[in-house]
C-alpha cells in the first residue's frame, strides 16, 4: 500500500472523510488522494516521493511557484520577532496601502484570514449599507462557505433561493436569489422586479468554480450598469482572479470596477488570508467608524502579511503576468493540439494564468449548462492518467486549474508529453 493511502486510511479515524477540505478526497474523480510532504517551484512531492507538476498551486495563491526563497526569507525574518500580537503592526499599514495602489478601485481594506470571511464580511457590509437584505450570486459561483452563499436556485428564476447545503435555515437561503451567470437579461429582469430590495450583487468576474469560465463580452459592464440604475452594491470576488488575471485582478482585466472587492489566495502568498475593500464611503460602515460590526484575532497577522506583501511585490515587476499568460497559453495549445490528433472532443478556456480544459464538442464554454454538459467521466480517466504522468491537476472536472511563474519548458514538455500518451489511452478507452 502507497503511504498516501496508509495516511488516507489513518485520517479517517479522526479527520471527517479524512480531509480538512472536502475536495482534496478526489471523491469526484474516485481513487485515493495523494499527501504532500514538499514543494518547490512548480512541483508537488507526495508521501511516495513522487513528484508532479503541479496546476493547482493550493488552489491558486502560488503564483511564484511553491517555496520561493524570498517569501520564505520574510517569513523566517518575521518569525523571529513574534507570531501574532492581536494589536497592529506596520506591515498591515504597508499590505493596505499596496493593495490600494495596485487596484484602484480599493481605498480602504480589511484584512481577514479566509476568503469566506471576506466575502461573508463584504455581504454585511453591502446589508449594512444599503438596508437592504436580498443579494444575488450566480449559478456555478463559489464564494465560501458562509449561510447566505451556500445557497442554489429556487424552481424558478424569481424564486427565493434554497440552501446547497444541509444546516443552511431555509429562512436565511430565502434572501439570496441566484441567476444564471453570463445572462445580463436575466439580471436585468430580476432587478426590474426587485430591485428594491437587493443589497449586493456578487459575482466571480471569471467563474473559477464551475471549472473556468470567463465573463461573455458586456457581462461585467452590464452588471456595473444595472447596480448603479438600482442602487446595489458590486461586489467583485476575487478571490481567485485577484493578482493573477492581471496585477489589478480580473477587475484591470476587464476594465470594470466594483464597488467592493474580496480578496483570498495570492494576497497571503500561501498563508491564510484574505480581505475585503473598496469604496470609502461603504468601508466606513465597517466598525469601529461604523455600525457594521466585523472583527478577527489573527486579522492582519505579521507572518501572513509578510508572505503577501513579498509574494504582491515579487509579481509586480514588468512582465510578469504576461509570462505567465504565455505558459499557460501555450500549455493549453499544446493540449488542444494532442486532443486534435488523438480526435479526443476537448475545449480549453483560459484567463491569464488560470484555465479550464473540458471534454466537449461544444465550441466554447459560456454558460453553467454548457459546463455540465461535458464529459465529467472522460475527465476523470484524464485526470488519472496525467497523475500517472506526473501531472498533478485539479482533483475535480469543477475547479479552475493554475500555473505559476516556476513552470518553464520542462514542466511544458513533460506535461505536453503525459498529455498525449493520457489522450491516446483515451482514444483507445
Ligand atoms: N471565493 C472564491 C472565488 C473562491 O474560489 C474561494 C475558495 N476557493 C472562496 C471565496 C473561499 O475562500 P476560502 O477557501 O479561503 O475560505
Amino acid at each position: 500500500m502507497s503511504r498516501s493511502a496508509s495516511l488516507f486510511e489513518q485520517a479517517q479515524a479522526h479527520i471527517p472523510g479524512g480531509v480538512n477540505s472536502p475536495v482534496r478526497a478526489f471523491k469526484s474523480v474516485g481513487g485515493t488522494p495523494l499527501f504532500f510532504k514538499h514543494a518547490q517551484g512548480a512541483y508537488v512531492i507526495d508521501e511516495d516521493d513522487k513528484r508532479y507538476v503541479d496546476y493547482v498551486g493550493s488552489w491558486g495563491p502560488m503564483i511564484l511557484g511553491h517555496s520561493h526563497p524570498d517569501v520564505l526569507d520574510a517569513v523566517r525574518k518575521q518569525l523571529e520577532h513574534g507570531l501574532s500580537y492581536g494589536a497592529p503592526t506596520a506591515l498591515e499599514v504597508q499590505m493596505a496601502d499596496l493593495v490600494c495602489e495596485l487596484v484602484p478601485s480599493m481605498e480602504l481594506v480589511r484584512m481577514v484570514s479566509s476568503g469566506t470571511e471576506a466575502t461573508m464580511s463584504a455581504i454585511r457590509l453591502a446589508r449594512g449599507y444599503t438596508g437592504r437584505d436580498a443579494i444575488i450570486k450566480f449559478e456555478g459561483c463559489y464564494h465560501g462557505h458562509s449561510d447566505s452563499l451556500l445557497v442554489k436556485a429556487g424552481s424558478g428564476l424569481l424564486t427565493q433561493g434554497v440552501p446547497s447545503s444541509a444546516g443552511v435555515p431555509a429562512d436565511f437561503a430565502k434572501h439570496t436569489l441566484t441567476l444564471p451567470f453570463n445572462d445580463i437579461d436575466a439580471v436585468a429582469n430580476a432587478l426590474a422586479d426587485v430591485g428594491q430590495s437587493v443589497a449586493c450583487i456578487i459575482v466571480e468576474p471569471v467563474a473559477g468554480n464551475m471549472n473556468c469560465v470567463p465573463p461573455a463580452p458586456g457581462f461585467l459592464e452590464g452588471l456595473r450598469a444595472l447596480c448603479d440604475q438600482h442602487g446595489v452594491v458590486l461586489i467583485f470576488d476575487e478571490v481567485m482572479t485577484g493578482f493573477r488575471v492581471a496585477l489589478g485582478g480580473a477587475q484591470a482585466r476587464y476594465g470594470v470596477n466594483p464597488d467592493l472587492t474580496t480578496f483570498g489566495k495570492i494576497i497571503g502568498g500561501g498563508m491564510p488570508v484574505g480581505c475585503f475593500g473598496g469604496k470609502r464611503a461603504i468601508m466606513e460602515c465597517i466598525a469601529p467608524l461604523g455600525p457594521v460590526y466585523q472583527a478577527g484575532t489573527l486579522s492582519g497577522n505579521p507572518l501572513a502579511m509578510a508572505a503577501g506583501l513579498t509574494t504582491l511585490k515579487l509579481i509586480s515587476r514588468d512582465g510578469f503576468h504576461a509570462e505567465l499568460e504565455t505558459y499557460t497559453t501555450r500549455m493549453l495549445q499544446g493540449l488542444q493540439e494532442r486532443a486534435d490528433a488523438a480526435g479526443i472532443p476537448f475545449v480549453t478556456t483560459q484567463a491569464g494564468g488560470m484555465f479550464g480544459l473540458y471534454f466537449s464538442g461544444a465550441d466554447d464554454i459560456v454558460t453553467f449548462e454548457d459546463v455540465m454538459a461535458s464529459d465529467v467521466e472522460r475527465f476523470k480517466r484524464f485526470f488519472h492518467l496525467m497523475l500517472d504522468g506526473g501531472v498533478y491537476l485539479a482533483p475535480s472536472a469543477f475547479e479552475a486549474g493554475f500555473t505559476s511563474i516556476a513552470h518553464g519548458e520542462a514542466e511544458l514538455k513533460l506535461t505536453l508529453d503525459a498529455a498525449e500518451r493520457a489522450f491516446a489511452a483515451l482514444q483507445n478507452s
